[in-house]
């Protein structure tokens, strides 16, 4: 494996081993470039040209084959970090479910997405040793209408994670970003926590906006009557790093105590993303949650040996 080039499937590698990120070693694809779920606060936006005009990645399905035969066998990936692999063109088009039918059973599949659209491949990731991860920021449907404007709505989001863990797949709450004085009440934290628990979410993963020239004009167009506060949390009492700018860490810690709170008030385990010093991961977790996938495969082997005689 070492020295084959890799097209597609590639190290999650953020900010070049940037101590920020906790993931565990994983690999990572993206079957489209850019996103239609148009998130004011993206992050990929600032990296991709025409980043809301979702398109399919050119050949993606021969490109990966080759990548993950190249890979060893059993090693994580993610679909994926820099887009949502269920944005509206996969309605149509299907990519990401023959992606998926081409790592399952040899890979372990951790599926990131703010779409139900992702309920319609129940059947692969059910049979995959799989996780998926669901963002919700709120339940308010007209606020996330704002956030997301091409992203189905929070509660159409909650049923797919019903769907999804009644079936077997184990399923990871992102409560991610959660934005200062839009989404960082106690109310709207222990709201979404408990819907996503209800749904059968077993982990959250929590992080706070930070900000970047264009998610924070988009964020503040949408949001005006926020601008002077956002630039005093972040421009003059924040600091920066790797680009980004972090909102204070008091600030931080307290928020994602929350979080972390309602998780477990509702029996869940809790991590954080990328929040260095105001960060928590529980003992025994993956950040990323995909520890759920990990167990459950290894599960399902002494079970199928124990049922042998
Ligand atoms: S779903 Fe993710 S990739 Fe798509 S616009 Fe929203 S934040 Fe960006």
């Amino acid at each position: 494996m070492k020295g084959q080039r890799l097209y597609v499937v590639r190290p999650f590698d953020p900010w070049r081993r940037g101590s920020l990120c906790t993931c565990p070693f994983k690999y990572t694809v993206n079957p489209y470039t850019g996103c239609g779920h148009r998130c004011l606060y993206c992050y990929a936006s600032s990296y991709i040209r025409d980043f809301f005009n979702p398109r399919p990645k050119e050949r993606l399905l021969e490109r990966a084959a080759r990548d993950l035969a190249r890979i060893p066998p059993g090693s994580i990936v993610n679909v994926s970090s820099s887009s949502d692999p269920y944005t509206p063109p996969e309605e149509k088009l299907g990519l990401t479910r023959r992606l998926l039918e081409l790592l399952a059973g040899k890979f372990v599949v951790e599926i990131v997405t703010k779409s139900s659209l992702v309920a319609r491949d129940v059947d692969l990731l059910s049979k995959a040793r799989s996780v998926v991860s669901v963002t919700i920021t709120t339940l308010d449907a007209s606020l996330a209408g704002r956030l997301e404007p091409g992203a189905p709505p929070p509660r159409e989001r909650l049923r797919a994670m019903e769907k999804l863990s009644a079936a077997g797949v184990p399923v990871v709450l992102r409560l991610d970003p959660i934005l200062p004085w839009l989404t960082d009440t106690w109310e709207n934290i222990w709201g979404v926590v408990e819907a996503a628990a209800e749904a059968g979410a077993k982990h959250v993963v929590s992080s706070v906006y930070k900000a970047k020239p264009d998610n924070l004009a988009r964020l503040l167009r949408e949001f005006p009557d926020l601008a002077d506060r956002y630039r005093e949390l972040y421009l003059r009492r924040g600091s920066r790093i790797h680009g980004y700018w972090y909102a204070p860490t008091q600030y931080r810690r307290r928020v994602l105590g929350m979080a972390r709170e309602a998780a477990h008030r509702m029996g869940l385990t809790f991590a954080t993303c990328r929040e260095g010093d105001a960060g928590h991961i529980d003992p025994g977790v993956n950040c990323d949650g995909t520890h759920l996938a990990l167990r459950r495969g290894s599960s399902e082997t002494r079970m199928s040996s124990s049922d042998v005689g």
